[in-house]
C-alpha cells in the first residue's frame, strides 16, 4: 500500500484556530485556501505547518519539517505522538 500523503486545505474554521499561534515553523499567520500538513518537529505531538516547510517520510508515513529532519530526526520522530 502507498503511504497516503495527507493535505489540509486550510477553511474558515481553521483559520481561525490555528491562527492563534500562527505557523511554528515560519511565524507567519496561516491565509484560507493554503495547503497544510500534519507534521513533526521539535514540539510535542505533530502541529499544522505550511506544505512546503516539511517533507514526507514514506517509511513512517509522517511529514517532518525539513530544517529538522536532517540534525534531530531522533529527537523528533521521539517526540512525535502519532495515533
Ligand atoms: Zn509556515
Amino acid at each position: 500500500m502507498k503511504p497516503k500523503k495527507q493535505k489540509i486545505l486550510i477553511d474558515i474554521e481553521k483559520l481561525n484556530r490555528l491562527n492563534a499561534e500562527g505557523c511554528p515553523v515560519c511565524k507567519r499567520k496561516f491565509t484560507l485556501g493554503e495547503t497544510v500538513v500534519i507534521a513533526c518537529g521539535p514540539w510535542q505531538g505533530a502541529k499544522y505547518v505550511h506544505e512546503n516547510e516539511a517533507v514526507f517520510d514514506g517509511k513512517t508515513s509522517t511529514y517532518y519539517v525539513m530544517e529538522e529532519r536532517r540534525e534531530r530526526s531522533c529527537t523528533i520522530k521521539k517526540n512525535c505522538v502519532k495515533k
